[in-house]
């Protein structure tokens, strides 16, 4: 790219402060890193990293009072700054050479000069500077060939592949996670790297790998990332359960699909309906316990019995173990999983009012992101199979809304409470009360009754009958 079309890119008040205090000051300034790459590549960015050579903090807080004084967050410690300007966040540091200790991804760091400063960055792609003193505006310094790569799209470690992996793990999932999402392919030197330094991702805390996984999952095609770490031996590691779904087996003949490219299907497919990071992960999740409950029967052929109920049990030691959140979120991610067969089974036949009505209490206000996994987990070969599912996917959504309408079941609350039968029946806590209250849900779910007070409590009067219980006080 010529250096005009780059200076034209780099217009605008934040880029023309920079100039201007990078000028007065006399000190050599550059814009680095991803916001190059992106630039050069068309995508807009709203990060800026700014790399001087001297003090990063005097010059985020000079341009600062060019641009009417932001507030500038200063960290001492690190030696760097920031500032936002309108939507942007622009960082300041000083130009830094750093050399690695074997059991941290911690370096030591020391001033250094703008090539020290790309030496340490982790691609040739995220090591491109950009001048911004004024005799060399836009002028691209690129000491590793990282437009070419960008052109030609590879993902290249600027220097030896063994020494940038092992010096910080960490880069083995970024450069995944950046091949996934630019569509480019990781430079086999870079590959074979990546392969032989994968065990050193142990020194990486799961905070940092889950973030990273995090961004895979929410990029447009998350099953080319999977892909990369199940090829370079990291799945293993990290997710050991999902690399244990990978393979066909075949008795008699009979294979079953193989469940790892299969769920990876299901995660590529709900991407266009849902930024619902948990819901993406539940895709992830929701065969994980195929290859525990994997059984080959002479009659039925391969089962995976209860492999919702086992996948559920597995969700909350997944997630300990990978430091995801403990709460609600696991919650929904392990109802997703238990409930992930019920509306295919419930389109296999007739579509029953019952049978609706029973998915809708047991799902609640999660049963739009259940039907939603639901139809991104039909992955057959078979057309016609697959037409009609999601026909019938269709009349189940339609009775959904239906039966919401009228029977409120997302989250269901008895009309009829614990006290209700106590004051009724004059009678205090006792097995009767569970078995009326049990029998007004059925009822409802069945279709029996409506969700609707009066009628619950005929019933309720009619069930205490027959138990032999005398009504104490009258009510409606
Ligand atoms: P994006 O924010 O779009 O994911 P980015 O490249 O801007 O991409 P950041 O994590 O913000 O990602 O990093 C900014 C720059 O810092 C990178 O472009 C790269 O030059 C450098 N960098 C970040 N992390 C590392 C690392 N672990 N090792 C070496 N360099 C890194």
């Amino acid at each position: 790219m010529t250096e005009t079309i780059l200076q034209e890119k780099l217009g605008g008040t934040v880029f023309n402060a920079l100039r201007h205090v990078a000028d007065i000051n006399k000190i050599e300034t550059y814009v680095i890193g991803g916001y190059v790459r992106d630039l050069i590549l068309g995508i807009p960015s709203k990060d800026i990293d700014i790399v001087v050579r001297g003090s990063g903090i005097e010059m985020a807080e000079s341009v600062a009072a060019r641009l009417g004084n932001p507030k500038v967050s200063v960290f001492k410690n690190f030696g760097t700054a920031m500032f936002k300007f309108r939507d942007v966040e622009i960082e300041f540091v000083g130009a830094r050479k750093e050399s690695y200790q074997r059991d941290s991804r911690k370096p030591i760091v020391e001033d250094g000069t703008i090539n020290d400063d790309q030496n340490r960055r982790d691609f040739t792609i995220n090591a491109l500077a950009l001048s911004l003193n004024k005799d060399t505006f836009g002028k691209l310094v690129d000491p590793f060939g990282g437009e070419e790569d960008l052109k030609n799209g590879i993902i290249r470690t600027p220097l030896e592949p063994d020494i940038t992996f092992s010096d910080d793990p960490l880069r083995m999932l970024r450069a995944i996670r950046f091949a996934a999402r630019f569509n480019f392919k990781i430079d086999d030197a870079t590959f074979e790297g990546i392969k032989t330094n994968k065990d050193r991702i142990h020194i990486v805390s799961s905070e940092r790998i889950v973030d990273e996984l995090n961004k895979m999952i929410m990029g447009d095609v998350p099953s080319v990332a999977f892909k990369l770490l199940e090829v370079t031996g990291l799945l293993q590691i990290i997710l050991p359960e999902l690399q244990a779904m990978k393979g066909v087996e075949e008795v008699n003949g009979q294979k079953h699909k193989d469940n790892f490219y299969h769920t990876l299907k299901v995660l590529d497919r709900i991407v266009p309906y849902t930024d619902d990071v948990w819901l993406r992960w539940a895709a992830v999740f929701h065969d994980i316990a195929k290859p525990l409950t994997k059984r080959f029967d002479d009659k039925l052929g391969w089962t995976f019995h209860a492999h919702n109920h086992v996948g559920q049990k597995m969700v909350p030691k997944i997630f300990k173990r990978m430091k995801f959140p403990m709460n609600d979120k696991m919650k929904f991610v392990q109802k997703m999983v238990h409930l992930h067969m019920r509306p295919i089974v419930l389109s296999e036949d007739e579509v029953s009012d019952s049978a609706v009505r029973r998915l809708l209490f047991d799902a609640g206000d999660d049963i739009d992101s259940l039907m939603t996994l639901c139809e991104a987990d039909i992955t057959s070969k078979n057309e016609v199979k697959v037409r009609q599912y999601l026909r019938n996917f269709k009349v189940v959504r339609q009775k959904l809304k239906e039966i919401e309408e009228k029977d409120r079941l997302r989250n269901f609350q008895p009309p009829i409470s614990g006290e209700d039968i106590m004051e009724t029946f004059g009678i205090g806590p006792c097995r009767q009360i569970g078995d009326i209250k049990a029998a007004i849900k059925e009822a409802i779910l069945e279709g029996e009754i409506e969700n609707d007070r009066q009628q619950a409590y005929g019933l309720m009067v009619k069930l205490a009958k027959e138990m032999g219980l005398q009504q104490q006080k009258y009510d409606k």
